[in-house]
């Protein structure tokens, strides 16, 4: 597990956060979120009640936590804050569903989300009803890749949204076998396969 810039946290905490909501029926209490962010390689710098920070490598993180909505602000520590991409997980009374969704921090109209689709979790059943393509990330060489699950790559391809980035939304995914490249935003995809 590398993170590199913003994104690189913000996919697969998208995806924790997921599993566990289905898991669990709720959305992470603060000592959940710490062990989340702790798999994902972040350290606690410092906390006040409502606000606490993580530090990683190259990103700075700041969650802030109310009952039903959380957001995690994620910072490239290069300094170039523009970069900065947000996650946010709330219970949606209207739509009654749980939702997760990745923004970019410097654009505060942005309608949507990052990528594909935001995550759905119907609020009485806990059944997923998007099809958000999330995953983890890997070096390989000098190449990142976005490892997605053989099922996700299955809903994602049903959806018939094939040639557009889970990363950066990009429509011009290029792909080679089980792999793609992003000529947008320069990650690979890769599909893990089960051995
Ligand atoms: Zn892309």
């Amino acid at each position: 597990m590398i993170i590199y810039e913003p994104i690189m946290l913000a996919i697969p905490l998208a995806e924790e956060v997921k599993t566990h909501l289905i898991k669990t029926k709720r959305v992470p209490t603060e000592g959940e979120l710490k062990k989340i962010l702790e798999k994902l390689g972040l350290k606690p710098f410092c906390s006040d009640k409502k606000l606490h920070i993580y530090k990683g490598k190259h990103i700075l993180v700041i969650v802030f936590l109310l009952k039903e909505y959380i957001t995690v602000d994620i910072l490239p520590l290069s300094g170039v804050l523009s970069d900065g991409i947000e996650v946010a997980v709330y219970h949606d009374k209207h739509l009654k569903a749980y939702i997760i969704e990745i923004i970019p921090a410097n654009e505060l109209g942005f309608e949507g989300n990052i990528g594909l689709e935001p995550v759905i979790v119907d609020a009485d059943t806990f059944e997923l009803k998007s099809t958000p393509v999330l995953g983890y990330f890997k070096e390989e060489g000098d190449e990142v890749f976005l490892i997605v699950e053989e099922d996700v790559y299955r809903i994602w391809k049903e959806s018939g949204k094939l040639d557009i980035c889970p990363i950066c939304g990009a429509k011009n995914l290029v792909w080679k076998g089980k792999q793609a490249y992003c000529t947008s935003c320069g990650f690979g995809i890769k599909v893990m396969r089960y051995e």
